[in-house]
């Protein structure tokens, strides 16, 4: 993984070759590739995930043994190997290693050992820290990778690199400030969510679960957002390019005086009761918001200050005019909508495409609560939208289990049998124990037929039960 030098030695035979290799200067080596980070200080900076995984296969090795090797092994907070015991969990957990493109620790020090190993400086703005600061992780970084298909089919049309956005990696960013459609975060051929630190086998804009390719140029694909939910993210965008140039030139953001500084324009009399009725939120989880007991997600900050008409830096700076106005008048600044409303839709078509492909037997077997899952939607959803197929595939799911379990039992049954002829050809006594150690699952002679068996087998060898039962 070594990286090769920066400057090409023109290697030279006998006395002036000795004499360059005394005068060349050879700049510091780094361990691993200098690659360029795509985009950086722009809107559109790359993740730092995303460099990982390129970074991985530049070297042509599987990103995800890159991380483990050079980046987590020598981690010595080891916060992530706190909440979660084993190198490998890191990928497995919940929202693990997304957490490098986040806040925190973990995000700081993948930053410091990357720029170790690189010998960049700019890698610390592939993290959301030089965006917004000092917010928690959980609630404001997606879990998973989505992306933008149409963005990836245009990328490669034109030639231009593949890589995924910061900008993806954020919650309340749901749809794509280009194309004006929603932020996917499964693979529309598998339905399968996609891997943070993809594999040697994955190449950038491919599924890292089958293989495809992630972009899709027809403008059909998936529809554009409603007018409502595309100001929203217009205006989501524009504050976070406004966070952005103001951490990248006064340094990372403090969030502690949001809320006091919030709650400061709320002095008027009744101001909590109208902000709820303004917002839609419950006043006494305002009250915990503004006196700091309760830390609400990043989404529902902006979503305040969206209502209310003032930016969040202009909150942070005290210029809280435009909210006590607001609330004075009790007119929200833009149309009520709840966060939660502001969640993605479940994609009708693709809930028909799974379950037709369940129902056709051209996927595993999967019951309703394995399709929801995979699809990001809930059971009573489905049940409500397609009640026929789900009672079929129930059914199915049912019989297949039987099927299964049936197959289990009679294959246990082989087992046992070929266990006491074994014992008996051995001239060894086949015991109940004798037996039950011959076989890949020892307490599975207990099961009422896999013991039948092994009756049955020793009495067709001329074993009498009560012999058995003597020598048991
Ligand atoms: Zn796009
Ligand atoms: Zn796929």
């Amino acid at each position: 993984m070594r990286k090769t030098a920066h400057t090409a030695i023109v290697v030279r035979k006998g006395s002036e070759n000795h004499r360059m290799l005394q005068t060349a200067e050879i700049p510091p080596r780094s361990r691993l590739y200098g690659l360029e980070p795509y985009q950086v200080n722009t809107l559109w900076s790359e993740s730092l995930t995303s460099y990982l995984n390129r970074l991985g296969w530049a070297h042509g090795v599987s990103p995800r043994d890159l991380v483990v090797q050079e980046l987590l092994a020598s981690f010595t907070s080891k916060a992530w190997l706190r909440s979660s015991p084993g190198l490998v969990t890191v990928f497995s957990r919940k929202g693990g290693a997304m957490s490098l493109n986040g806040m925190g620790t973990f995000a700081l020090e993948g930053v410091t050992r990357l720029s170790q190993l690189t010998m960049r400086s700019d890698l610390h703005l592939l993290t959301l820290d030089s965006w917004i600061g000092n917010l928690p992780p959980s609630r404001n970084i997606r879990i998973v990778p989505a992306w933008c298909e149409r963005c990836y089919a245009e990328w490669q049309e034109q030639g231009r690199a593949l890589y995924q956005p910061l900008l993806w990696m954020l919650q309340v960013v749901t749809s794509c400030p280009h194309h004006k459609r929603r932020l996917i975060e499964r693979c529309p051929q598998c339905q399968k969510q996609q891997s943070v630190i993809a594999t040697a086998k994955t190449r950038p804009g491919e599924c890292t679960q089958c293989g495809r390719w992630l972009g899709t140029p027809s403008t059909t694909a998936e529809p554009e957002v409603d007018q409502e939910t595309a100001d929203w993210q217009n205006w989501v965008i524009d504050a976070l390019e406004a966070l952005r140039l103001t951490s990248l030139f006064s340094g990372p953001l403090h969030w502690a005086t949001f809320f006091s500084r919030f709650a400061s324009g709320m002095e008027s009399k009744g101001a909590f009761s109208r902000l709820a009725r303004l917002t839609g939120i419950q006043r006494g989880i305002l009250y915990r918001w503004m006196d700091g007991s309760d830390q609400p997600s990043f989404e529902s900050m902006l979503y305040l200050c969206y209502v209310c008409g003032v930016t969040p830096l202009e909150v942070m700076r005290n210029h809280v005019a435009p909210l006590k106005q607001a609330l004075q008048s009790e007119t929200a600044y833009h149309a009520l909508r709840s966060p939660r409303s502001l969640r993605k839709p479940v994609n009708q078509e693709l809930c028909r495409e799974l379950i037709q492909r369940v129902l056709d037997g051209k996927e595993e077997p999967l019951g309703v609560v394995q399709i929801a899952q995979r699809l990001g939607s809930s059971v009573a959803t489905l049940l409500k939208h397609f009640p026929n197929e789900c009672a079929v595939i129930t059914q199915r799911m049912q019989d297949y289990r039987m099927q299964r379990k049936a197959r289990r039992i009679a294959q246990l049954c082989e087992e046992v049998r070929q266990a006491v002829m074994a014992r008996s050809t051995q001239g060894i006594y086949p015991s109940y124990r004798r037996v039950s150690a011959l076989l890949s699952q020892p307490s599975s002679i207990r099961q009422p037929e896999v013991s039948a068996v092994w009756r049955e087998t020793r009495h067709a060898l001329g074993i009498g039960l009560s012999q058995i039962n003597r020598k048991r």
